[in-house]
This record gives structure tokens, C-alpha cells and sequence, in this order.
């Protein structure tokens, strides 16, 4: 056990089991992140923790990040291993896009994604796990709105977050291309300011991103074929949370044991009926 008593370790690193009172601020979490940004949704949806590897392919994900996919072998009958038409989900809101693949929008469309995801980091540092579980919320439409979308949500998680007792810091950040262009990439992503991290304290000396926001500009719509309303290809951001972050920090901040936290954190997290 963690000297936290949050995650109870495993012998794979980045690899935790779960005790009943993390699971149930992780539930308490999900429902207020409904409540805060949750009032528009079109879909609500709760993801498996593995996708069709066409999926990943279309959306170029084994290309840019492949040193952090998950592939899936099985044995079919008595032939040979061979790689699944599976593989293990990288981030929610792939499952998303497939939906409106080759459609056009009639207006924009607000989505939420539970999803344990899996990706296979490089070290097992607190807080970063191989697997977790995410939540998104997705907006697909117009490109102009996109960015407003993601940071309207932005402000308001920060200001839910500091009202949870967490000092928290934005930061322009970008994701770990893979590659010989990866630097430009990552440079460009920054330059343009696509991903915006939420980070908070999740451990001793341990700053990390609890939340993401992305603008993927027309990256989706163009790979999945998906158009807005007025017949251009759709643009789309998501805003990532997660959950085991949140958890850590909360933990970090007032303690391992959710039954004595501030009394305005368990009501926001309806935490009241802990045992
Ligand atoms: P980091 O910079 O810490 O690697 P990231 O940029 O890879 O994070 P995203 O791809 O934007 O993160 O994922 C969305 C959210 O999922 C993050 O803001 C974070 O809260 C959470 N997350 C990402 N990777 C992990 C991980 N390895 N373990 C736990 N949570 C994670
Ligand atoms: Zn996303
Ligand atoms: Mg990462």
C-alpha cells in the first residue's frame, strides 16, 4: 500500500488496485462533473477498455504515439498468435468520432466518455498510471466555437476545483509525438496554444495535469469524414479528466481519509453517506 493508502500496488508497476472509498469519490467526481459540465449532452456514454484497431488506425494514433499503444494479441483456434482487430483504448474520446464518421451535423454536438484507458508510460512515478480511467466531454462543431467551448469549461473546472481546496496552475503544454518530426509538432501544438493542462499537486513534490483541454482543429473531422452544418469539415475539442489524478490530489490536500475531509468537499461530492 501507498504510503497514502490510496492505490493499493500491484507487482506491475503503473498498476493499482482500488479500495472501496477512492471508488467512491471517483463516483462522487463523475457526478459532479455532470452537474458542472454536463447540461447540453447529447450522449452520455460509458466506453469497454479496448477499441477496434481500424479506429486508432484512421485516427493516425499508432503512428504518432506508438511507443504508448497497447496491442492485443490472441490465439485463434489452434493457429497462431496473431495481433487482434482490438486494441487497448489510448483516450476516450477515440470511440466518439466513429459515430458521426462520413455524416454531416445538423448542429454542434456536446458528448460525454467514461472510459479506463491504457497507455504504456515510460515510468510509474505517482500519478502516472499504464491504467486509468478518463472522463471527456467532447464538442463537435463550427471551428470558431471550439476554442471558446474549451475554454469556458476551462475557468469553470478551475473554479469547481478551487472550491475542492486544490491550488491549481494552467499551462500551455503538448503531447509526446513520436518520431523524427515530433519536435516541430510539439513545438507547433504549443505555438498554437491546442492543449491547455489543468495541473495540481498529486503527491509529494508531484505536479501534474489533472485535466486537459484540446482543440484538435479539422484534425477528427478531416480523418473521420465528419462535416458541420454549413458543409465545412467539422472542427472538435475535448476536456479530459483524470479520475485517479483527481483522487491523489484530493487525497494529497486533506488527507487519506475522505470520512474527515472539509465538510464543503463531501457535499460537493456527496460524499455523506461514506461508511
Ligand atoms: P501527461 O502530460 O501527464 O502525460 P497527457 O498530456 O498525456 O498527461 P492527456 O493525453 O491529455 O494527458 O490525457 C487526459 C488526462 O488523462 C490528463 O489530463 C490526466 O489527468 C489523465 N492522464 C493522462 N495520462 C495519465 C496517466 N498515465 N495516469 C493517470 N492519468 C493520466
Ligand atoms: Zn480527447
Ligand atoms: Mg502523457
Amino acid at each position: 500500500v501507498r504510503p497514502d493508502g490510496a492505490l493499493v500496488d500491484t507487482p506491475a508497476p503503473g498498476i493499482y488496485l482500488y479500495p472501496g472509498h477512492v471508488e467512491t469519490v471517483v463516483h462522487g467526481l463523475g457526478q459532479a462533473l455532470t452537474t458542472l459540465l454536463g447540461t447540453d449532452l447529447q450522449r452520455s456514454l460509458r466506453t469497454p477498455p479496448v477499441i477496434a484497431r481500424s479506429i486508432i488506425e484512421r485516427a493516425g494514433y499508432h503512428e504518432s504515439f506508438p511507443h504508448l499503444l497497447g496491442r492485443v494479441t490472441t490465439q485463434a483456434g489452434s493457429g497462431m498468435p496473431a495481433e487482434s482487430d482490438l486494441v487497448l483504448l489510448p483516450a476516450g474520446c477515440y470511440c466518439v468520432y466513429p459515430l458521426y464518421a462520413d455524416t454531416r451535423l445538423t448542429s454542434a454536438t456536446e458528448l460525454s466518455v467514461e472510459a479506463t484507458c491504457f497507455r504504456q508510460e515510460g515510468s510509474a512515478e505517482m500519478g502516472r498510471l499504464r491504467s486509468f480511467r478518463m472522463r471527456e466531454f467532447v464538442w463537435i462543431g463550427p471551428g470558431e466555437q471550439c476554442l471558446s467551448w474549451r475554454d469556458r469549461c476551462l475557468s469553470a473546472v478551475r473554479g469547481w476545483l478551487t472550491d475542492l481546496g486544490l491550488t491549481t496552475e494552467t499551462a500551455v503544454a503538448s503531447d509526446p509525438f513520436f518520431g523524427a518530426g515530433s519536435r516541430l509538432i510539439r513545438q507547433l501544438q504549443i505555438e498554437q496554444g491546442l492543449k491547455i493542462e489543468i495541473l495540481a499537486t498529486v503527491g509529494k513534490g508531484q505536479i501534474q495535469a489533472v485535466a486537459s483541454g484540446n482543440y484538435h482543429k479539422d484534425q477528427f473531422g478531416r480523418l473521420f469524414a465528419i462535416f458541420d452544418h454549413t458543409g465545412n469539415i467539422t472542427h472538435s475539442a475535448c476536456l479530459a479528466f483524470g479520475y485517479e489524478r483527481l483522487v491523489l490530489a484530493l487525497i494529497h490536500r486533506h488527507g487519506d481519509d475522505p470520512n474527515r475531509w472539509p465538510g464543503r468537499v463531501r457535499d460537493m461530492l456527496r460524499l455523506g453517506a461514506l461508511a
